[in-house]
């Protein structure tokens, strides 16, 4: 789905697209984390409001990032709740996703070891909650023709530290809309449990992370060609 949630229309054709493509979980940010303050926030508690009208339209579970405890209690409806790579070590943020019953979605810290990744869902399990999935977003390098350096060869690593599922996000890990698929395609040859993928309908007005989104035709393509390389390596997706 998309970066962010910006009204009923959007977030609902968004997700009837995607969900024809063959998504199993609409995604879609209320609370933003965003480097300055002077950009758009987030729709907050309205947004998660319209996230559930797009879930009643169209059937698919729901998908949103979490930035403080105190919010918690508005993320009751919620199917899957996202800790973003800025709150990976959140430490109190991660006992209190801990302490709930909901799955948690933990995105890799922009600067963070496989070894404190795999940390930081020890918080969450540690308090009772074992449904966590790990997402490999990619990470800060000394590399800047990319928004991040995918690390793709972590997806493998994970693999064998955890039980963990492992999905990747191409969208944040390139930043440009034009490696999305590919990097899309090669996640799922390296054995990714899923994917995360930005899709809007018309990117360059979208209120946040427009140059990575997908249109959601070339989501569709994407999908079906990642359905290709899940055949080929035995996976079904
Ligand atoms: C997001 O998923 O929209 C997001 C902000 O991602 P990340 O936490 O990986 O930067
Ligand atoms: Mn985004």
């Amino acid at each position: 789905g998309p970066c962010s949630i910006e009204s009923e229309e959007q977030i609902t054709y968004c997700a009837q697209r995607v969900k024809a493509a063959g998504a199993s979980l609409l995604r879609g940010g209320a609370f933003k984390p965003r480097t300055s303050p002077y950009s758009f926030q987030g729709m907050r508690s309205e947004g998660l409001d319209l996230l559930k009208l797009a879930r009643r339209a169209t059937g698919s579970p729901i998908v949103t990032e979490i930035m403080n405890t105190e919010h918690l209690p508005l993320f009751e409806n919620v199917d899957l709740i996202q800790v973003g790579a800025r709150n990976m070590q959140n430490f109190e943020l991660l006992k209190a996703v801990g302490r709930q019953k909901k799955p948690v979605l933990l995105k890799r810290g922009l600067a963070n070891t496989l070894e404190e990744f795999v940390m930081s869902a020890e918080y969450i399990m540690a308090e009772g909650n074992e449904n966590v999935i790990l997402c490999e977003r990619g990470i800060r390098t000394f590399e800047t023709s990319m928004r991040n350096t995918l690390d793709l060869a972590g997806v493998v690593m994970l693999h064998k530290m955890t039980h963990l599922p492992v999905i990747v996000d191409p969208s944040h890990a390139t930043g440009d809309y034009k490696y999305v698929q590919s990097m899309a395609i090669a996640a799922v040859a390296a054995g990714a449990d899923g994917l995360e993928i930005e899709v809007h309908d018309n990117p360059q007005c979208a209120w946040s992370d427009g140059a990575q989104c997908l249109k959601p035709d070339k989501f569709a393509e994407t999908i079906a060609m990642c359905r290709k390389v899940a055949a080929a390596i035995g996976r079904e997706m």
